[in-house]
């Protein structure tokens, strides 16, 4: 025979009274999981903070002592020490695998407000970046590209020499000035035509391609049939008959930044070389002129991670002409590949000493091998 306990049934007043104290305790339990939502934010931003600072996720000292002083406070709250150990258990070991297994965070992709002036340099959702080809290298899509040579092409030995060193650095676009936009007519001028020949002999002939700038329209069809990329100068930026002729070589471009032009009419000046029918843009942040006078100009960084959410183009940076002075160009490179750009463009002389141009700013050839050195060991910081 089995007995059955039966729950006898309640009074009228029982229903009211059970009903009240349910309620309170579903308002508590509601109040718990948002209480636990938050808590799961904090955790996942804490994740973040330690992956930043490269910390690890647990700390034995800080939780040892967290999980004594939580023990007391549940004592003095009448709790007894076994619920609020499990419960710190259970939520501590949630904390470190939300800090553990976090995805990146994802970022959104919206089209520019205002950019129908840049409407072809525009990034838009789902566009995918801009990958330029030179030759053998790939300026965008995650590599970090260091395009070396001097600031101009002085005579062939020393050209010679430039390419014998870039090559040895891992270089694989040799940069060099043959027409040269000095700010004083009095200055070294550059060799023209002859220049860039000796340049293209001594970067081809050991497996670089060439990038150097165009300063005249009518010399862009020339110069495109020795070098492998055209570059645009600040102080041609907005030069538009300069843009065309250049973008109509089909050559690979870079653009680089006026020293006085907004990241908006920078992406303006892109604008026409893409409208002449020419994709492979590659912008140059080379630092902007502000009331700082230690540096030569100031180098924007900012606008290698504004511009990330702006255009589907390239950038690459310049600390050489930023910075003006050679020992802040490996500081500055390491700064330009941890904020997200594509490369970065640097000046070498075989003997600086003897530059005829930009000679504080050169680096020495050792100085470069430093900094190829250093950019191909670590992992490039642009993940998107
Ligand atoms: C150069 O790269 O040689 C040069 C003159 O740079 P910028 O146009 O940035 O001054
Ligand atoms: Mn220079």
């Amino acid at each position: 025979m089995t007995t059955q306990t039966t729950t006898p049934p309640l009074a009228a007043d029982d229903t009211l009274v059970f009903g009240a104290l349910r309620a309170s305790i579903d308002r508590i339990d509601d109040e718990l999981l948002q209480l636990l939502a938050r808590r799961a934010a904090v955790a996942r931003d804490i994740g973040l903070a330690k992956r930043a600072a490269g910390r690890p996720v647990f700390d034995a000292d800080r939780e040892n002592h967290k999980a004594e002083s939580l023990r007391a406070k549940a004592r003095e709250l009448g709790l007894g020490d076994g619920l609020a150990r499990q419960l710190m258990g259970l939520l501590t070991r949630d904390s470190f695998a939300r800090q553990l297994h976090q995805p990146p965070e994802p970022v959104a992709v919206t089209t520019p407000p205002d950019s129908d002036a840049f409407r072809l340099a525009r990034l838009e959702p789902g566009r995918a970046p801009t990958v330029v080809a030179v030759a053998e290298a790939r300026i965008g899509g995650g590599l970090f590209e260091v395009i070396a040579g001097p600031c101009a092409v002085e005579n062939r030995p020393q050209i010679e020499q430039a390419a014998d060193h870039a090559r040895a650095c891992g270089v694989r676009v040799m940069r060099g000035g043959a027409f040269k936009p000095r700010t004083s007519p009095y200055e070294f001028q550059g060799l023209g035509l002859q220049g860039l020949q000796w340049l293209a002999h001594a970067a081809h002939a050991r497996g670089m391609a060439v990038v150097t700038e165009v300063t005249d329209p009518a010399d862009a069809y020339e110069v495109a049939r020795h070098a492998d990329m055209l570059q645009i100068g600040a102080r041609n930026m907005q030069n538009v008959p300069l843009l065309r002729a250049c973008a109509r070589t089909g050559k690979p471009l870079l653009l680089k930044r006026g020293a006085g032009a907004t990241m908006r009419e920078w992406l303006c000046a892109a604008e026409y070389l893409l409208l002449a029918g020419n994709p492979n843009v590659v912008l140059c942040e080379r630092g902007i002129r502000t009331f700082e006078r230690e540096t030569r100009n100031t180098l924007d960084l900012s606008s290698v991670v504004a511009l990330r959410g702006m255009t589907h183009l390239p950038v690459i940076v310049d600390p050489s002409h930023a910075a003006g002075r050679h020992e802040w160009i490996a500081p500055l490179c390491r700064a330009a590949h941890a904020c997200g750009a594509d490369g970065v463009i640097i000046e070498m002389h075989p003997c600086r000493d003897q530059a005829l141009c930009d000679k504080r700013q050169a680096l020495s050839p050792g100085q470069l091998m430093q900094i190829t050195q250093e950019v191909h060991e670590v992992p490039t910081a642009r993940c998107g």
